[in-house]
């Protein structure tokens, strides 16, 4: 039984900043440039948190995520990773992030509640005018028209960029979860590294999906397309293992239901849950996806890895010491979350830039919009990750995929031309 209580209204109120324990870290010196917490005022009940991190390319784009156990750490690391994103991409945006304390599978059971949440957190981040809302996990686009209709009720249409984007097409919106865009430029990544480097190969390869859902699924789909063999796919509910391989259209037919994966029927050799879900990621393949909640791959797990590349769906899946450890002692190579999974982003960026510039719209409706789309995603990804490679082969040995990435994401950054590649 949840025990989720709808709050009464909900305000943002900027979170305390470094605490003692932060004070030395060193990790990262760049701080956000606002975190906020979102509150009921009344019962001084804390529902979540908004982060805008980075606003020197544009507004800070990011997506809004349910989850349970969310913490403000979390949602300023998932901030972070949208400037490294939006620079990397070179995309007119900075990085944003917020999210509610609130078990998503509830609340989609719960269509009303839900609606009056996100109306809620609407008028509340309507106070944030540097922050641009996008969908994440837990929301889709129709949380995101109920934001745009929010903004729009005040008069969000006469100041310039805001908005929400991630909305449904019959409203204007791109359908970038329906479309598999993200999963277009994971697959973008792993054929732009078989042209790189010829002991990968796509063809005949195994692929293990932790998270099957929009992102999984649909590299699951894309990449069996390209020849190669799922052997491994979970779910909240289930980790499924067959080194035969799984059947992906039952996998599809199943995703939606209640209970997930549990409900599979085709053949399997093992079956993971409960504490053991996270087995499946030790699985021998060699394109291991985690494509669900951070940090899936860490020192617990990195012994037992058993992949040749990581393609990282999620954001922020692992961390850099675990990479390092990943690369130069196992020969696990990480392609990064802020490289690999922008297709989403670039979807938003592009609904953005057509709902306000209608040469714009005419020239992406000219070619098709889902073909403009695909094109734009694939070469963004291809473009930055030939360059990650080109400046890693002038590197010392042990540099790692993230730094390069890093590197050409904050030369972006800081850049005083922002060339824009929409
Ligand atoms: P989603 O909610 O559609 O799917 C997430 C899947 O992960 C679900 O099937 C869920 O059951 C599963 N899951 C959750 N915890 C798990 C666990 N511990 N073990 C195994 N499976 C688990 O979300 P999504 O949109 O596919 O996003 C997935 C990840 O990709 C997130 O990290 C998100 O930030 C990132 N991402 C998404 C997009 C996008 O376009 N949707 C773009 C970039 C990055």
């Amino acid at each position: 039984m949840s025990t989720f209580k709808l709050p009464s209204r909900l305000v943002l109120e900027p979170a305390p900043g470094r605490t003692t324990n932060e004070r030395f870290s060193c990790t990262d010196d760049r701080l956000p440039d606002s975190a906020c917490r979102i509150l009921d005022p009344d019962s001084g009940r804390i529902h979540g948190f908004a982060v805008v991190d980075n606003t020197r390319r544009g507004p800070g784009l990011g997506g809004i995520r349910l989850a349970r156990d969310l913490t403000l750490g979390e949602v300023k690391r998932l901030a972070r990773v949208m400037t490294l994103k939006n620079s990397g991409a070179n995309l007119p945006y900075g990085g944003g992030k917020s999210g509610l304390i609130a078990d998503p599978s509830f609340l989609d059971q719960n269509p009303e509640l839900k609606s009056d949440l996100i109306s809620m957190l609407a008028e509340a981040m309507f106070e944030l005018a540097s922050y641009v809302p996008a969908p994440d996990m837990g929301t889709d686009e129709r949380d995101l028209q109920i934001i745009h209709e929010v903004y729009s009720r005040r008069g969000a249409g006469s100041q310039g960029f805001r908005g929400a984007t991630g909305r449904p097409a019959e409203d204007g919106g791109i359908p970038i979860d329906g479309w598999g865009l993200t999963a277009h430029g994971l697959l973008a990544a792993l054929e732009t590294l078989e042209k790189i480097d010829d002991r990968f190969k796509i063809k005949n390869s195994r692929v293990v999906v932790q998270g099957y859902g929009n992102v999984g699924s649909f590299t699951a789909i894309k990449l069996q397309q390209a020849g190669a063999l799922i052997v491994g796919a979970s779910d909240i509910h289930a980790g499924l293992w067959n080194p035969q391989g799984l059947n992906v259209d039952e996998l599809n037919r199943v995703r939606h239901s209640p209970q997930g994966l549990q409900n599979y029927t085709g053949e399997i050799q093992k079956k993971f849950t409960g504490k053991n879900l996270d087995w499946l990621m030790e699985a021998p393949c060699e394109f291991l996806v985690p494509a669900a909640r951070p940090d899936s791959i860490t020192s617990r797990n990195a012994d037992r890895i058993q992949c040749k590349v990581i393609l990282q769906g999620a954001n922020t899946p692992s961390n850099k010491m675990t990479e390092y450890y990943l690369n130069n002692r196992r020969g696990i190579l990480s392609l990064n979350d802020f490289i690999v999974n922008v297709g989403g982003v670039i979807g938003c960026a592009v609904e953005m830039k057509m709902a306000s510039d209608p040469e714009y719209r005419d020239k992406v409706r000219k070619t098709g919009t889902r073909t403009y789309l695909e094109d734009l995603i694939y070469s963004t990804v291809s473009r930055n990750v030939e360059e990650i490679f080109r400046r890693l082969k002038d590197s010392p040995e042990d540099t790692l995929f993230r730094e390069q990435a890093l590197g050409l994401a904050e030369e972006r950054l800081d850049s005083k031309q922002k060339e824009s590649w929409l």
